[in-house]
């Protein structure tokens, strides 16, 4: 038994710690002991090998090998006695990790270099635990082998973006701090990571989903609650749940719990959802469509065109002026037709739509532009999403268009939800003061869907009140009064504070017999004409343009 490697001391400090793994080489055999936690981790053929000094470099990262070759030629040329120097190594997972490995030759009592001894310290596992938060970190999730049964949550803050960037990331940090401290409380021998960001993983060996979903709701209650303990503001959380079986793997579990967290983000009211086969075919199609969409915009707005739906006077008999709306057909053939309702989505979110609503604005005033030489009173209006009024540029640049094409600004109007307009009403009443000295007119377009339509009127001057169709389009099968009243009452408004008002969602010739009594200034829906391509609205706007 060689005494150099084989005593307790080794076997002590080899499983001292998990960042530290030792060596000791008989000068004499060229024989060195590595710990067991070493062998594993980097994959070694055993724990005796020999020559390791020129075995080594082949687990050195190509860059690094000659900073380790000098070092220890040096050390076992006898110009030094100390081995110290740092580099990466790659471990069995194929990763490079870096280290720092010293180390030093002991002699024998003829002053014979007879040991080489030393400890190697793994520098990323310094990373293991989450410096904000103390949870485990996201690299350590995608090191664990699954080997049972249960389920995985990915679980996160909504909009952080927004709240970093209204209170600033140190406030940022607080709640991402404070959402730990929730979830290691509601996890309980649930193992919780600090995935990225304000996204946390909680892994639950043996978990069924439904105790997954109370954890979830347990959570989400608190965060409901944060204001009566601290001077955070409540926030919201969203999480996806994925079950898993030990056949499965950390990556593809992730992909799904994304999955299944996005989706929840976007359609489900309680915040939370399980993973299943048909949201991920669902996401597979948002992705599809969203690559398309990119290429579409990198390929000069290929696919890309307007449709114009005409805007009728308060008799139904005359053309006004015109909504152009977006249309878009996919490149790749296996998405079939994608309409607005979908693809806008998907712009806001892979962010797109900044591009593309420039380009519906451009397009918008062009054609404007045409029609402005023949009729003089003729106007245009176009859709603005609320990531476009983000933008200082937006508004500056439809004024510049305007200009360009040679374009009276009153004839350019800009429709924005009420979700917009209650978004940030500092930088949204600014917006606007430059649209009006700009001579541009404001619609509130689909009025009353939101929660604060009174509020926006309140706090904020529109020119145009478009009535949403949800109103409008079931009043001729309807016998509520209530549908009625809410016409009448909006109408009668718009009246008194001088707001020009639309109606839209004409569908057929009841709803418009059902309607025509409210005296809106202007109408729109399908009963007068679906919106059209280009050349069939020149046709209807010759038969229809009598006032302009
Ligand atoms: P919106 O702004 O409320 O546009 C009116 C939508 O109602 C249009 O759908 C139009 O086809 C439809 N519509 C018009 N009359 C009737 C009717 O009588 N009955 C019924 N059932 N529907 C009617 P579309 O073109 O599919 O657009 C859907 C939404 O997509 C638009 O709703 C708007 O929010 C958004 N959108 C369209 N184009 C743009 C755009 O260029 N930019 C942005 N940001 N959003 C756009
Ligand atoms: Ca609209
Ligand atoms: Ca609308």
């Amino acid at each position: 038994m060689n005494q150099v490697f084989d005593n307790e001391l080794f076997e002590a400090f080899a499983n001292a710690s998990d960042n530290i793994y030792i060596y000791v080489t008989d000068i004499a055999t060229d024989v060195t002991r590595w710990s067991k936690k070493a062998v594993e981790f980097f994959n070694l053929s055993g724990e005796y090998l020999t020559g390791v000094k020129d075995m080594w470099p082949m687990y050195i990262h190509p860059d690094d090998v000659a900073i380790y070759v000098a070092d220890i030629t040096a050390v076992f040329n006898g110009t030094s006695t100390q081995h110290n120097c740092q580099y990466r190594v790659r471990n069995r997972y194929g990763e490079y990790v870096w280290v720092e490995c010293r180390g030093s030759i002991i002699f024998d009592s003829d002053g014979m270099p007879s040991v080489f001894a030393g400890i190697m310290t793994r520098l990323d596992n310094q990373n293991k635990y989450d410096a904000l938060t103390h949870q485990l970190s996201g690299y350590e999730l995608f090191r664990y082998d699954i080997h049972e049964s249960g389920s995985l949550m990915l679980i996160g803050i909504d909009k952080l973006r927004t709240l970093n960037s209204r209170y600033g990331n140190l406030y940022g940090n607080r709640v991402i701090a404070y959402l730990a401290k929730v979830l290691q409380k509601a996890a309980g021998h649930m193992t919780l990571y600090r995935y990225w960001g304000g996204d946390f993983v909680v892994y639950g060996k043996n978990v069924e989903t439904q105790e997954m979903i109370a954890t979830f709701k347990k959570a989400f209650a608190a965060c409901n609650e944060v204001e009566q303990d601290s001077d955070l503001a409540n926030f919201v959380i969203s999480a996806g749940i994925v079950g898993f079986s030990k056949y499965d793997s950390m990556s593809t579990l992730m992909r799904r719990a994304e999955m299944a967290m996005a989706y929840a983000k976007r359609n489900n009211a309680s915040h939370v959802c399980v993973y299943t086969e048909e949201i991920e075919k669902q996401q597979l199609r948002r992705s599809r469509i969203s690559e398309d969409l990119i290429r579409s915009i990198q390929n000069n707005f290929e696919g890309f065109y307007l449709v114009y739906q005409p805007l009728m006077s308060n008799d139904g008999d005359e053309v006004c002026g015109c909504e152009a709306l977006l249309r878009w057909k996919p490149g790749d053939a296996s998405i079939g037709s994608c309409y607005p309702g979908e693809f806008i989505e998907i712009l806001e979110e892979n962010g797109g739509i900044k591009e593309v609503g420039s380009f519906v604005m451009r397009e918008t005033i062009r054609q404007q532009a045409d029609w402005s030489k023949r009729y003089k009173k003729f106007y245009s209006s176009f859709n603005v999403s609320y990531l476009q009024m983000e933008d200082p540029e937006f508004i500056p640049s439809i004024l510049k268009t305007c200009k360009e094409f040679d374009v009276d600004p009153e004839n350019i109007v800009m429709e924005l939800t009420e979700s917009v307009l209650a978004r940030d009403t500092v930088m949204v009443k600014k917006s606007f003061e430059m649209l009006r000295d700009g001579g541009i007119r404001i619609a509130l377009d689909d009025f009353g869907t939101g929660n604060s339509s009174f509020w926006t009127l309140h706090n904020i001057s529109v020119d145009i009140i478009k009535l949403d169709q949800s109103f409008v389009r079931g009043l001729d099968a309807s016998d509520e009064k209530i549908d009625y009243a809410i016409v009448e009452s909006v109408a009668l408004m718009c009246k008194l504070i001088g707001c020009h008002t639309v109606a839209e969602g004409i569908e057929n010739e009841e709803v418009w017999k059902c309607v025509e009594k409210y005296k809106f200034s202007s109408l729109q829906g399908y009963h007068f004409s679906r919106p059209i391509p280009l050349g069939e609205f020149e046709v209807f706007l010759q038969n229809h343009a009598m006032g302009l």
